[in-house]
Formats: C-alpha cells, sequence, structure tokens
C-alpha cells in the first residue's frame, strides 16, 4: 500500500484510534503473547501488574482491576456501605453511569449543581443537599479536569461522608501535587476504548489507599471468595482480564507522552480560539493538570448557536459532539427523581453550550489548524 496523499478536504474525526494502533500495533501484539502462551485469562500476572502501575502512576497504594468503570463505582459504593435506601450526592451533569451506579444498588442519587469553570460538582452547593440517609459523595473529574477536591474533602470530612471520585476521564490528571483517582476513599478508572487510557473492549479499575478496603474490593470483584469456592459475602463476577490488561501495559508506557502532546494541542487551540466571539475555550485552575481526554469548549448564545456551528463544522468534514445532551434530571431514566428544569441551572446551561472538539495525540498541527479555521468562521457568522 501506498501512503495516502495530504487531502486538504479530508475528514477530522473526534478521536482516531486506528492511527493510534497503527503506532503501537507491533508492542500490542508481542504483549498479548504472554497470555496466549499461558493461557491463563483472569487474575493473573498482567493484571496485577498493571494494578501496581496505575497505583504508582496515581499516587495511590493499591489498584483492583474490575470489569469496567461502571463496576468500579458500583463497587466502590458498597465497599463504602451504601446500601438500599440510601442516598449519594452526584452533579448532574455528567455521563449517565455516575448516577446508575447508584441506583444499581437501590440507592439515590442527589443531583447537585455543577461549578461553571470546570463542569465539576460544585462544593458550595453539596451541604444544602446532604440528608440525613446520604452516605457518599461522588466528585466527577469531567473531561480531564480535577474537581475542586480539598473544598468537597473537607466537606466529606465534616460530615463523615466518604468522598468516591468517578476518575473514568482523568487519568493522570493532577490537583495540588496530587494525582486525580488518589484523594477519596476511592478512585474509579474505565479502560472504555475512548478514555484517556482505552483498552480494546470493556474494563476499570478503582484505586484505594487502605489495605482492607483493597482487599474487601478483591473479594467483591470475585464472588465474594476468600479461598477457593467459600465466599464471606455475596460479591459479583467483574474482573479485567488478562488480554485487556497486557494491552493496556503497553498503553500506560505510553499515556504521560501522550498527555503531554494533549497538553500542546490544547494550548494551540486555545491561542487560535482566544479571540473568538462567544467561544470559550476550556480552563485549567491554577495548581491543576488537565488531561484533555475531552476538548470541550463553551459555545455562548445557547443550543441553537452550538447546533448551527456543530453543523457548519460537520460540512467541512470536521466532527465534533456533544458531551452530553442533557443533565441527569432530565434523562428520562430519572424522571422519578422530581428534580424539575430550572433547578440546577449551571448544568442546565452547560447542555446547551458544550461542544467537544477533535482531539487525540495523533491530531496534526494542520487539522487543529483547519478545525479553528473554520470554527472563526462559523463563530462569526
Ligand atoms: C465512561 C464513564 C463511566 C463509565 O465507565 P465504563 O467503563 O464505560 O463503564 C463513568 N463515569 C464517567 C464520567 C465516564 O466518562
Amino acid at each position: 500500500m501506498t501512503s495516502q496523499p495530504r487531502q486538504p478536504n479530508a475528514s477530522i474525526p473526534l478521536l482516531d484510534l486506528r492511527a493510534q494502533y497503527a503506532s503501537i500495533a507491533d508492542e500490542i501484539r508481542a504483549a498479548i503473547e504472554a497470555p496466549l502462551a499461558s493461557q491463563h485469562w483472569i487474575l493473573g500476572a498482567e493484571g496485577a501488574a498493571l494494578e501496581r502501575e496505575l497505583a504508582q502512576l496515581s499516587g495511590a497504594r493499591f489498584g483492583v482491576g474490575v470489569a469496567s468503570g461502571t463496576d468500579a463505582l458500583m463497587l466502590s459504593l458498597r465497599a463504602a456501605g451504601v446500601a438500599p435506601g440510601d442516598d449519594v450526592a452526584v452533579p448532574a451533569f455528567t455521563f449517565i453511569a455516575t448516577a446508575s451506579a447508584v441506583s444499581a444498588l437501590g440507592a439515590r442519587p442527589v443531583l447537585v449543581d455543577i461549578e461553571p469553570a470546570t463542569f465539576a460538582i460544585d462544593p458550595t452547593r453539596i451541604e444544602s443537599r446532604l440528608t440525613p440517609h446520604t452516605k457518599a459523595i461522588i466528585a466527577v473529574h469531567l473531561f480531564g479536569h480535577a474537581a475542586d477536591m480539598d473544598s468537597i474533602l473537607d466537606i466529606g470530612k465534616r460530615r463523615g461522608i466518604p468522598v468516591i471520585e468517578d476518575n473514568a476521564q482523568s487519568i493522570g490528571a493532577a490537583y495540588r501535587g496530587r494525582k486525580t483517582g488518589s484523594m477519596g476513599a476511592f478512585g474509579c478508572l474505565s479502560f472504555y476504548p475512548t478514555k484517556n487510557l482505552g483498552g480494546y473492549g470493556d474494563g476499570g479499575m478503582i484505586l484505594a489507599s487502605s489495605e482492607s478496603d483493597a482487599n474487601r474490593l478483591r473479594r467483591l470483584r470475585n464472588h465474594g471468595q476468600e479461598g477457593r469456592y467459600s465466599s464471606s459475602e455475596c460479591g459479583w463476577n467483574s474482573r479485567l482480564d488478562e488480554i485487556q490488561a497486557a494491552i493496556l501495559r503497553v498503553k500506560l508506557r505510553h499515556l504521560v507522552e501522550w498527555t503531554a502532546v494533549r497538553r500542546k494541542h490544547a494550548r494551540r487551540y486555545g491561542e487560535l480560539l482566544r479571540d473568538l466571539r462567544g467561544i470559550r475555550a476550556p480552563q485549567e485552575r491554577q495548581d491543576c493538570e488537565h488531561v484533555y481526554s475531552v476538548y470541550t469548549i463553551r459555545v455562548e448564545g445557547g443550543a441553537e448557536r452550538r447546533d448551527r456551528i456543530q453543523r457548519y463544522l460537520a460540512a467541512r468534514q470536521i466532527s465534533s459532539m456533544i458531551y452530553y445532551p442533557l443533565p441527569l434530571h432530565l434523562q428520562p431514566a430519572y424522571a422519578a427523581l422530581g428534580v424539575k428544569r430550572g433547578e440546577l441551572p449551571e448544568s442546565e446551561r452547560a447542555v446547551d453550550e458544550v461542544l467537544s472538539l477533535p482531539m487525540y495525540p495523533e491530531l496534526t498541527e494542520d487539522q487543529i489548524t483547519r478545525v479553528a479555521t473554520a470554527l472563526a468562521e462559523a463563530a462569526r457568522e
């Protein structure tokens, strides 16, 4: 095959997993040889090594591999003692799994509005939403940027409620010298293929700092078993398999370098978008390190203008995405919570303004310029 000539109007995807695979194909193929040769598929050496390596990267003591990010949340909530009838505070603007993990346990998500600058749960709005039944707070580090953990941890400490970090989108991000996922009682990671450390299928991990918590999670993910066929409590089947772990270990070796490139791309986008009317590039708080797993701008002026700009980009073969079109209280699945439109104004504003642009390490400077130029034209109209 000959390589394609540069095409000025070639489409720009939101994410290009094929380009990434092409850059590491030899390493991936070599890495999956070990589980293929051993035929040891579940709870083996690759998974244990990945647990150690991710705990180390995140500054946590323990990692426990599980089947998905959703399971990581669900099992963390169980380990935190959340039971049917309890409440858990969660942000209203996030991927639905943050809340459905709560619902899966028979507990109720109590929705809290977000801070406009980071899209994360607003610590100044948590306490008024706490009830005597609130047993945990979930902070989501959305799009690659940390929530305001010091304030959230403070509330948790004062009220005696554990804080769980939904770090599905922000592996490797930093907050005041600490890594996301290592600050709360549990840090939940997802290896869904589009995340910044994505596998070739589903997977997840829980980070924990207490050894007894980590041991409990190891039981919970494996039918509550202490030894073989002896269960101290009812658990579940939620394990990360060896092939995924082997693949993720290869990608983890590149993560720091890939994150640095994402940050460079974000700086370039930031320069090009700075003066556009009614367009706001994502912000990075002082003392925080954004990993830009998703590059989400705000288009001021409401959904109609945002949607028009998205169509303008699409007509020029530039993909973009609305993460997320509905806040949780306006999802049909959560109509029964009885939260009305108007009650969580920042979450409602976010869904009308957000637009996520192409972002991945393999993006080229030319592509960034093309996206920014089209956006500038669209914003001027
Ligand atoms: C992806 C994601 C999850 C769920 O992870 P899965 O691995 O897909 O189950 C949870 N929370 C957030 C914020 C996510 O982005």
